[in-house]
């Protein structure tokens, strides 16, 4: 009989062994005895039950020396898939991926309406056709974890979604009704931090994530966990105050960050100051390279703002990495040394700042992460992915 200690040990021990397994990718029984501490026996049990599962795969080791050839144990990537979905103000965006986060299926749906019904009807339409597609794996669609450009509570409701003007949605209960599959709803910002930490840091134990896109969003990693506040609100940074009497937000409140150093900001007044319209990241970086006088003043105004918030979120956090999501300064030369001129207080502490890799795709594979950490019942999961970006 198992008692209800020994059946969390062993719930603890399955964890360890599947994190470590996903982390060294392939990996013996002897190595995963010393990595994890735990002894050959509690490992042999183990295994077998996961190979039962069908959750591992193992494999001879192919050598040309002679002698014994291990065999290697690895995760069954391809026994379920998990969907991750970016919900934003005019678009869609769906990654599919393996048990290892890799993307087999990326689709971008554009949003035509603002309709709460209309547009969890779109979701419900793909996730059950996506789930059809997943049938004949071991595990099917394993879960669906929607990124939420708004507020959304620890219980997992969207209190407010500004752009498309939602409040008080239980968007989770209605896609499990209609769909019938395990549903995660997070807010963009931090699935956005989740994923840098699954996927690019992941021995960090104090990473925060700027998104700068259509507003500015924090995402806060603290020893692995996702760090939210009291309901579930914290990091809406966008709306912190660099301006006294400065321009309306849509908040309430006036001269917050995001209207002066979100991409978004960015192109509008690059449209208003200098009529410089319908321009996209292509023509900045076009424009950039040449030198254009107007579009390197516009840049150096942004990387001035982005400075004075990220003075005031280092003074609070006082993080270990810094990770900001956006593609303007991705393109923009030099731009993390521009920044770092401005942030000469003596009082500023934190060790790297940096642009992120993942870039837009950074909030789908966070969601698609989270699906995959939650069914695999693991407390850390390190994953490995090489993006190849192109403008
Ligand atoms: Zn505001």
């Amino acid at each position: 009989m198992i008692t209800g200690d020994a059946a969390y040990i062993k719930k603890l021990n399955r964890s360890l062994i599947l994190s470590q397994i996903i982390e060294y990718n392939k990996i013996s029984r002897a190595d995963l005895s010393k990595v994890t501490g735990l002894n050959k026996a509690t490992i042999s049990v183990q295994v077998s039950d996961l190979l039962e599962e069908q959750l591992l795969i193992e494999e001879q080791y192919e050598h040309n020396n002679l002698g014994r050839r291990p065999i290697l144990l690895s995760l069954n990537r391809k026994a379920g898939y998990a969907l991750g979905i970016d919900l934003d103000k005019d678009q869609i965006l769906f990654t599919l991926s393996d048990l290892l986060g890799f993307p087999t299926h990326i689709e971008i749906v554009p949003l035509q309406t603002k309709d709460y019904n209309e547009i969890v009807d779109i979701l419900v339409e793909y996730i059950i056709e996506i789930k059809k597609k997943c049938q004949g794996s071991t595990f099917g669609l394993i879960g669906v974890t929607v990124g939420i450009h708004g507020l959304v509570s620890k219980d997992e409701k969207i209190l407010f979604f500004p752009h498309l003007k939602w409040r008080n949605k239980n968007i989770k209960s209605d896609l499990v009704n209609k769909a019938d599959v395990t549903v995660f709803i997070e807010n963009n910002a931090n699935l956005t931090a989740f994923a840098e930490n699954v996927f690019k840091h992941n021995k960090s134990s104090n990473l925060i994530s700027i998104s700068m896109h259509s507003g500015i969003g924090l995402g806060m990693m603290m020893n692995g966990e996702i760090h939210k506040g009291f309901h579930g609100y914290a990091g809406e940074i966008g709306h912190m105050i660099v301006v006294p009497d400065g321009n309306n937000c849509a908040c309430g409140n006036q001269g917050c960050w995001e209207l002066y150093a979100s991409e978004s900001s960015f192109f509008k007044q690059l449209e208003e100051n200098y009529q410089r319209t319908n321009a996209d990241y292509y023509d900045i970086h076009t424009w950039l390279k040449m030198g254009k006088p107007d579009v390197v003043e516009q840049m150096e105004q942004l990387i001035k703002y982005i400075s004075i918030g990220l003075n005031n979120i280092i003074n609070m956090y006082n993080p270990e990495i810094i990770v900001l999501n956006s593609e303007l300064l991705r393109l923009s030369p030099n731009a993390i040394t521009q920044i770092e001129r401005r942030l000469n207080s003596n009082i500023n502490h934190y060790s790297k700042l940096l642009i992120s890799e993942l870039g837009k795709q950074a909030c789908v594979m966070g969601a698609c992460a989270l699906s995959i950490k939650k069914f695999l019942q693991i407390s850390e999961l390190n994953l490995q992915i090489t993006m190849n970006r192109t403008l």
